[in-house]
């Protein structure tokens, strides 16, 4: 794919640019290299004063890189101003408990001293969607220079602005050169950059296929890598709930970010006995969005990022119908405007549809009919990912259930999948494998030194 800004809202390509070559890696390496041997010995004072005065940079000049988000992969402008806003909070999380979480475990043995001391271990790849472009690499980026290590980032390309503009954060915060680089370059020069004996680890964020290549090419060498892919989360509606509140909140986990997040509710599983109702509710809500021009205020839903996830999106929506599912709500692409426009769209739909187990990476609702609780965990866990899970219900015995037997990397019980750097964030099956956010995050990148003195 050409390294390319290309408006989702008018299909116009705004600028392109040049991958870097063989040579021009080479010296970022070597950069990133020289600057992890001085950075490794700075004090978490140091690290956290740099990293605040990212968090400032984020907050007043939050306006422009909210415009850039926008203008490169869709989102609606409101949206990305809170995601601006949510990235100078994880770079303040780390900055303020870093130093506890990476402060020397003492445990006591046969020694007269043994400690776990948590030390960093270089240049970490960050291989990054575009779907959240800036929460997405902060939320790397904040813990792995905390615990000293330097950061590499190989952004989708698709969004090459900002990935620029988030390098130039951290120059002008006064990381010293090399701390935090951004690549341009192509998805076939990841696995070269991650066998290269001075990248240490990597961490992706992406769909399977490409977890899996960088995933192959890293344990040929021997290296880490923490992997964030697709999901398609449940979310389970059961008789006691409250169908007011559970519908709005699965019309924003369904909606948010165009439809286009890892996290967003995709299989709603609603008992028979209210599935009626509910569906009532979600067609009102669904009906009273405005998709349009997402810098505009009013607007719910803005374009797919790309033609390709539109097409992708529609072709799982035919192939659903004509598998038995029924269209209760849109159905088909927005063809009289330009741009990658995809109305919010129910479908009732049958387990046993071949589609039913595919993501879907738009505002299309798959709506599920189920006898109980049981049907409910049956089909939410009858899924190859395990992401996140969110169920509605009132019954203790019911949400104890719920809590231990979905089989994902989180339950959220009367309530949205979010991430929060106070909580670990990742999944299970293929949703993929290690954790981000949290103490959890923090000690994916480093060396969990064991100390033992006589
Ligand atoms: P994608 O195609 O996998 O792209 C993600 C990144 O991987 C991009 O930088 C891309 O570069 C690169 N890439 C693609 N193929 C590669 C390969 N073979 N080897 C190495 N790198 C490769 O993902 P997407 O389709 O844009 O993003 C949507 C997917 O990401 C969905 O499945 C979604 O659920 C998942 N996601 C997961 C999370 C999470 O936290 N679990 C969060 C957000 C999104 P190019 O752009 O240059 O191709």
């Amino acid at each position: 794919m050409a390294i390319a800004t290309i408006n989702p809202a008018t299909g116009e390509l705004l600028k392109t640019f040049e991958p870097l070559n063989d040579s021009e890696i080479g010296a970022k390496l070597n950069l990133a290299q020289a600057a992890f041997l001085k950075y490794r010995n700075t004090s978490f004072e140091v690290r956290s004063r740099l990293l605040n005065k990212v968090a400032d940079i984020l907050e007043e000049d939050k306006d422009k890189f909210a415009k850039l988000m926008t203008l490169e992969m869709g989102k609606t402008y409101k949206s990305a101003i809170a995601e601006v806003e949510k990235c100078a909070l994880v770079c303040r999380y780390y900055a303020e408990h870093a130093p506890q979480f990476l402060a020397d475990v003492y445990v006591d043995t046969d020694a007269s001293q043994s400690f776990v001391r948590y030390q960093p271990l270089g240049i970490i790849l960050a291989v990054m969607p575009w779907n959240f472009p800036f929460w997405q690499v902060f939320r790397f980026a904040a813990p792995a220079l905390m615990a000293g290590n330097v950061g590499i980032l190989k952004h989708a390309s698709n969004v090459p602005q900002c990935a620029l503009a988030i390098e130039e954060i951290f120059r002008i915060a006064g990381f010293e050169s090399g701390i935090f680089q951004t690549f341009l370059v192509g998805a076939a020069k990841v696995a070269d950059i991650i066998a290269d004996d001075r990248v240490k680890a990597a961490t992706l964020t992406g769909s399977e296929p490409a977890g899996a290549s960088l995933a192959a090419a890293a344990g040929k060498q021997i290296k880490k890598v923490v992997l964030e892919l697709g999901g398609s989360d449940p979310f389970i509606v059961l008789e006691s709930a409250d169908l007011e509140a559970a519908a709005t909140t699965a019309t924003s986990a369904r909606m948010l970010n165009n439809g286009q997040s890892c996290i967003a509710a995709k299989r709603f599983i609603v008992t028979q006995t209210i599935a009626d109702k509910f569906e009532k509710l979600l067609l009102e809500k669904f009906q009273a969005l405005k998709v349009g021009d997402p810098m505009s205020n009013d607007t719910d839903i803005g374009p797919l990022a790309t033609p390709n996830i539109l097409n992708d999106i529609h072709e799982q929506v035919k192939a659903a119908v004509d598998n038995g599912a029924k269209v209760v709500i849109g159905g088909n692409p927005i063809n009289n405007q330009p741009g990658n426009f995809y109305p919010p769209t129910i479908l009732t739909i049958s387990p046993d549809n071949p589609v039913a187990k595919e993501e879907f990476f738009g505002p299309v609702a798959m709506l599920f009919r189920v006898k109980d609780i049981d049907a409910a965990i049956e089909l939410a866990n009858d899924t190859p990912f395990g992401l996140g899970a969110s169920a509605w219900t009132t019954d203790e015995t019911e949400q104890k259930r719920l809590i231990s037997e979905i089989e994902a990397g989180s339950v959220f019980i009367n309530g949205m999948v979010k991430s929060d750097p106070r909580l670990p964030f990742g999944g299970i099956k293929r949703s993929g494998y290690g954790r981000e956010l949290s103490i959890q995050g923090i000690h994916e990148f480093v060396n969990v030194k064991t100390v033992w003195v006589k």
